[in-house]
């Protein structure tokens, strides 16, 4: 038996009232318990008790590319769009080319599983990645091992028996000429034939965006995620310059993509509106970015709105200095989530960053609400609550840890009073900062949401300093 009772300061599960001093009892990977005194069924369980911590659920990133997370800086935007996208392409190429085929998959396999690595530390717990090949779900069953093997045998026996993160691949379709719809339809064959592993969700399809796939190629993704149940992304609306080539072929994308294209895919391109109407037909979508869609395009997905979501990366939104998003004004009527995107445009994979930044421009909503977009909302959409997103008894115990014994809420960190470490760095054993009982509960909930944002340390709950030393 691996249970453990655990008595944090906060337990925030974001879709309902913060439980400060409540009591996490965690067994085998599952959470058992979730309450404010531990019933007495449990009573003779070990107690952690965990000052200056807030458990949070499992964090989800609903849009990422894992195959850009050896980048050590994004790549610059110069405010120009198709001159990055330019750049991203060529770095991929220069990547690929004059590399022998196995240099290739070392350098592809240690990139996503850096990726893995980083999320996990973050506190993601569920990934929906853009695949592009050459890819291995093996490569993801590693990543999941490598993140374990740093946690002592209770940590893992108790909190982590299996997947310390799940993968949910979507196959990148790309139709510009012939040539590369051939690869294209080679790579999704081979790939969704596969079984899955236990660290990868059903394979979903994604035909990049409305200038790089066609309509034919959309059209066959959007049924074949009907009939399999799988989930299909687009980028879509994303820029100014994607606008301007729909409408008339004009613009930055008319150079950029003049030396790739043939006739065939130029007679097949649609509108922001057809892509939206084809996208629900499959039986989940997700519309990456959106940061340009009308009024009338937002009407139309929210009648879709039990099936059709919209992903919003803050940070890269802010890096293009795109237009207000949309997800401020039609929180209630569409499903938003949030992505960190790649780090070709994003400095790091931390959705909690996310979180923060999205907090900071985006007023008309709250803290809370905006967490909701990487917890709860994506997690019943993707119909993944069970894995991700949820702190409640009977999902599993992938969960979050926030440190604020450093912050504003703690007395003072002088000599002699101090945090409890993360991450593993077991060194320091003086007393952590504590508050009372009654101080605890005498937090606002929003007093608590905004310390959180502005000194919160994330860390998966198992990584605890204090779940290694056994
Ligand atoms: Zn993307």
């Amino acid at each position: 038996m691996s249970a453990v009772a655990i008595e944090p300061d906060w337990l925030v599960p974001v879709d309902s009232q913060e439980v400060p001093r409540g009591v996490l009892v965690v067994d085998s990977g599952k959470i058992e318990f979730v309450g404010p005194t531990l019933p007495q069924r449990f009573a003779s369980l070990p107690k952690f008790r965990l000052p200056g911590i807030v458990i949070l659920p499992g964090l989800v990133n609903s849009h990422c590319h894992l195959e850009f997370s050896d980048l050590a800086q994004p790549i610059r935007a110069t405010g120009s769009f198709t001159q990055w996208l330019s750049d991203v392409i060529a770095l991929r190429q220069s990547q690929h080319q004059g590399a022998s085929e196995e240099s290739l998959l070392e350098s592809r396999r240690k990139a996503i599983q850096a990726g893995m690595r980083e999320s996990w530390l973050g506190g993601v717990r569920f990934v929906v990645d853009m695949v592009t090949g050459p890819w291995s779900q093996r490569w993801v069953e590693e990543g999941n091992v490598a993140c374990l093997e740093s946690l002592s045998p209770l940590a893992r026996k108790t909190f982590v028996p299996n997947v310390a993160l799940t993968v949910l691949p979507c196959v990148e379709l790309i139709d510009v000429n012939r040539t590369r719809g051939n690869q294209t339809d080679l790579l999704a064959t081979q790939l969704l034939k596969e079984p899955v592993g236990p660290a990868v969700e059903k394979l979903g399809l994604a035909p990049h965006a409305p200038y790089t796939a066609s309509m034919a190629t959309i059209q066959r993704a959007a049924m074949r995620a009907n009939t399999e149940d799988r989930l299909m992304c687009m980028h879509l609306a994303e820029t100014q310059e994607e606008l301007d080539w729909l409408q008339d072929r004009s613009g930055p994308f008319a150079s950029m993509l003049e030396p790739f294209v043939d006739q065939a895919f130029l007679s097949r391109v649609g509108t922001i509106n057809s892509h939206i109407q084809l996208m629900s037909h499959a039986w989940r979508a997700l519309v990456i970015h959106g940061n340009y869609l009308s009024k009338q395009e937002l009407i139309s997905l929210s009648r879709y709105q039990d099936h059709v979501g919209v992903v919003y990366c803050p940070r890269t939104h802010s890096t293009f200095q795109h237009q207000h998003h949309p997800a401020g004004k039609w929180n209630d009527a569409i499903p938003f989530m949030l992505g960190t995107d790649s780090r070709a445009s994003n400095p790091d994979l931390s959705v909690w960053e996310e979180i923060c930044w999205a907090s900071n421009v985006m007023f008309s909503l709250s803290p809370q609400q905006i967490a909701l977009m990487a917890t709860t909302i994506p997690a019943r959409f993707l119909q993944v609550e069970s894995q991700a997103g949820a702190l409640r008894a009977g999902c599993f115990a992938r969960l979050t840890a926030v440190d604020l014994s450093k912050s504003r809420l703690y007395p003072s960190t002088g000599s002699g009073s101090r945090a409890d470490s993360v991450g593993g760095n077991s060194s320091d054993l003086s007393f952590p900062a504590m508050l009372s009982d009654s101080a605890i509960k005498a937090v606002s909930s929003l007093e608590l949401w905004e310390t959180m944002l502005d000194n919160g340390v994330i860390c998966p709950l198992e990584s605890l300093a204090c779940f290694q030393r056994h």
